[in-house]
C-alpha cells in the first residue's frame, strides 16, 4: 500500500463490546483482506469463530482513504478492535509516509478503536501527540519486533522497561524462537510483569508462548482467521487455539504435557489428550512441541507444571539420558516413548509403542481361539518381525517377554543379528522371509516402513510366503489398509491387526500413566482417531 487519503473525522462514535474471554488471556484475530469489503466479512467469521478481538492491518489494505474507510471499518467491527498500520520498517506492508501513518491511527482511536498498536520507534512521538485525548478505555500497544532471535532475559527485561516508558498501556515484545527453550525467557518476563504483556516468540519452535499465554499471564495471543492468514511466522489458527488447544481452559495452574519430537506438527496426539483431558475434568493441556535439543529441553522445562510428554522419531534414544527412572523393559528396548514428571520433579520414562502392539495381537489371538486364560496366546509361538528399528526392537522384546520364539529380519542384517541376540532369537536377512517356513501358523509383524505413504504399493514380503502365518500385523498406520494386510486378507487370514490399533492403545497406556487413572476414555480415543485420521 501506498499512501492514504485524507482525513475527516466523524463523531459519536462507540467501541463495540463482546468476546468469550473467560480466563486472563484475550483471542485476537488479525483481518488481512485486501478490501474493506473482505476485512468486514473476515470479522464476523473472526466472531463466529470465537475471537475476543479482531486486529484490523491497514497495511494489508490495497487502498486506504482513512476518513472513509476507517469509520466503517471501526464502526461496523462486531468485536473490539486493535488497529495496526505496521510500516515495512517494522516487518509490514505500509511504505507510505509516516505522518499519514500516524494521523490514521489517531483517527481510528478517535473513531472509537479499543487499541492503536505503535511501533517502539515512534511511540513516544505518538503518545505524546494523543495526550490528553484518549478516550476512557482506549489503549495503547507499543510493539517490538525482533526477527533474528529472543535476546538473554535481562536484554528483554530492558526492552520492556523501555516500552513501558514510552506511556505504553500494554507491552507487545515479538521475538524470534531459534529454539524451544528461548520461549521460557519470554514466559519469565509475562509471568512477572506488573504490566500487561503481550509475550510472543514467532516462528514454529515459539508455538508454546502463543499456546500458553494464559498460563503464563500473557494479556493476548495472536489467532489466524485461516491457515493462509497468519500474520507472523508460527502464528496457530483460532479455531485451532479454541477447539484443538482448549484455549479458554488453560489456567495459571494448568498442567502442560506435549509431544517432543522433530517433525511434530503433524501428531494428532494433541486432539486425542486435549479432548480426553477435558472429557475426565482435568486441568490439563497438550501440545506440539518441536524439539531440536532433547537435554537442553528437559534441563530448561524443569517445572512440576511440565508434567508429561509423549516422545517421538527422532529423541526416543536420546531422551533416555536425560531421565532419573527408565521402566526395565524400556531399557531393554532401548528406547522411550513416554515421560512422566514426577511429584517431586524427577522424570521416570516408559515404553508404550510395545504394549500397544503386543496386547492389540494377544486380544485378535485370544478373541478368536476363544480363549480367556490369564497366560498369554503368545507362549511358545513362532513370532517372526519383520525390522530391526524402533518399533522392531519394541515387538520383538514384547514378543519375547510374553514368552514367544522370536525370529527378526531386517534389510541390514547386522541389525537383525543384533537384535536377535538380544531376544535369544534368530536373524534373518529381509528377503530371506520369503522362503522361511519352518512351521505353520506363525505370527507376522511387520515394523519396517515398507508399504507406508508415499510408497503404499511396496510389501516386505511376497503374498506367497503368507500362507503360513497365523496372525498378520502391521505397525504402519498410513494407510491404515497396506498392501501387506490387503495381500493377508486374500489368502484367507482371518487374523488382522492394523497399525492404528497399536497407535491408539500405546495412547491409553500413556493416559494411564500421565494421570495416574486405572483406565483411558477408550471408545473417545477411538472415536477420534475414526473422525480424524
Ligand atoms: P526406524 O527406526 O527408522 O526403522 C525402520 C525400519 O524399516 C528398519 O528396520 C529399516 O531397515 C526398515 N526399512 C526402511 N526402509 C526399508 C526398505 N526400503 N526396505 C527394507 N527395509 C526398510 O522406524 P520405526 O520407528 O521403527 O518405524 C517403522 C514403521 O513403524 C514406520 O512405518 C512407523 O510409522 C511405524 N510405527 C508405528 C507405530 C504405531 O503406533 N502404529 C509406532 C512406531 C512406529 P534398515 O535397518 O535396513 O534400515
Amino acid at each position: 500500500m501506498a499512501a492514504f487519503g485524507s482525513s475527516v473525522m466523524p463523531a459519536g462514535i462507540s467501541s463495540p463490546g463482546g468476546g468469550g474471554r473467560t480466563n486472563g488471556s484475550l483471542l485476537c484475530t488479525p483481518v488481512t483482506g485486501g478490501s474493506v469489503e473482505l476485512m468486514l466479512a473476515q470479522m464476523k467469521t473472526a466472531k463466529e469463530i470465537g475471537a475476543d478481538v479482531v486486529e484490523i492491518r491497514l497495511d494489508c489494505l490495497r487502498q486506504l482513504t482513512p476518513s472513509l474507510h476507517l469509520p466503517v471499518l471501526v464502526r461496523q467491527s462486531p468485536l473490539p478492535t486493535v488497529v495496526t498500520c505496521r510500516p515495512i520498517w517494522e516487518g509490514g506492508q505500509y511504505e507510505g509516509d509516516e505522518k499519514s501513518r500516524q494521523d490514521a491511527l489517531r483517527l481510528a482511536m478517535e473513531l472509537g478503536a479499543d487499541y492503536i498498536d505503535v511501533e517502539l520507534k515512534v511511540a513516544h512521538e505518538f503518545n505524546r501527540s494523543i495526550m490528553g485525548k484518549k478516550p476512557d478505555k482506549f489503549k495503547v500497544i507499543v510493539s517490538s519486533h525482533n526477527f533474528d532471535d529472543t535476546p538473554p532475559t535481562e536484554a528483554i527485561g530492558d526492552l520492556v522497561a523501555r516500552i513501558q516508558s514510552t506511556g505504553a498501556d500494554v507491552v507487545k515484545i515479538a521475538t524470534t524462537a531459534l529454539d524451544i527453550t528461548d520461549v521460557a525467557r519470554i514466559f519469565q518476563i509475562t509471568v512477572h510483569s506488573q504490566v500487561p504483556v503481550i509475550g510472543i516468540a514467532m516462528g514454529e519452535r515459539g508455538l508454546i508462548s502463543r499456546l500458553l499465554a494464559p498460563k503464563f499471564n500473557g494479556y493476548l495471543t495472536y489467532g489466524a482467521l485461516e491457515p493462509g492468514t497468519i500474520t507472523a511466522p508460527g502464528q496457530p489458527t483460532a479455531k485451532d487455539l479454541l477447539d484443538l488447544y482448549n484455549f479458554r481452559l488453560i489456567r495459571p495452574d494448568t498442567k502442560v504435557y506435549g509431544i517432543i519430537g522433530k517433525p511434530v506438527g503433524h501428531s494428532k496426539s494433541p486432539l486425542l489428550f486435549n479432548e480426553s483431558f477435558k472429557k475426565v475434568g482435568l486441568d490439563s493441556v497438550y501440545v506440539h512441541l518441536l524439539v531440536d535439543d532433547v537435554k537442553k529441553f528437559f534441563s530448561t522445562y524443569t517445572s512440576i507444571d511440565f508434567a508429561g510428554f509423549s516422545c517421538t522419531i527422532p529423541h526416543k534414544e536420546v531422551a533416555m539420558g536425560c531421565m532419573d527412572e527408565i521402566d526395565p523393559t524400556a531399557k531393554k528396548i532401548g528406547a522411550v516413548n513416554n515421560i512422566v514428571r514426577r511429584p517431586d520433579g524427577t522424570l521416570k520414562a516408559y515404553n508404550t509403542d510395545y504394549i500397544g502392539a503386543i496386547s492389540a495381537i494377544e486380544d485378535v489371538l485370544r478373541e478368536s481361539n476363544g480363549s480367556s486364560s490369564a497366560g498369554s496366546p503368545l507362549a511358545g509361538r513362532l513370532f517372526v518381525v519383520l525390522g530391526a528399528g524402533g518399533a522392531g526392537k519394541s515387538l520383538a522384546y514384547g514378543a519375547q517377554q510374553k514368552g514367544a520364539r522370536v525370529v527378526v529380519a531386517n534389510r541390514t542384517f547386522e541389525r537383525a543379528k543384533d537384535l536377535a541376540a538380544k531376544v535369544g532369537g534368530k536373524a534373518l536377512h529381509l528377503h530371506e522371509v520369503n522362503h522361511f517356513h519352518p512351521e505353520e501358523r506363525m505370527i507376522l509383524a511387520n515394523a519396517t516402513s515398507v508399504g507406508m505413504k508415499p510408497n503404499i504399493d511396496a510389501t516386505p514380503i511376497s503374498k506367497e510366503a503368507l500362507k503360513h502365518y497365523e496372525l498378520v500385523f502391521d505397525a504402519i498406520y498410513t494407510p491404515k489398509d497396506t498392501r501387506l494386510l490387503r495381500e493377508a486378507r486374500e489368502c484367507g487370514i482371518q487374523k488382522i491387526v492394523y497399525g492404528t490399533e497399536m497407535l491408539i492403545r500405546q495412547g491409553f497406556e500413556q493416559f494411564k500413566n500421565f494421570t495416574g487413572f486405572p483406565e483411558a476414555p477408550e471408545e473417545l480415543f477411538r472415536q477420534l482417531m475414526s473422525k480424524h485420521a
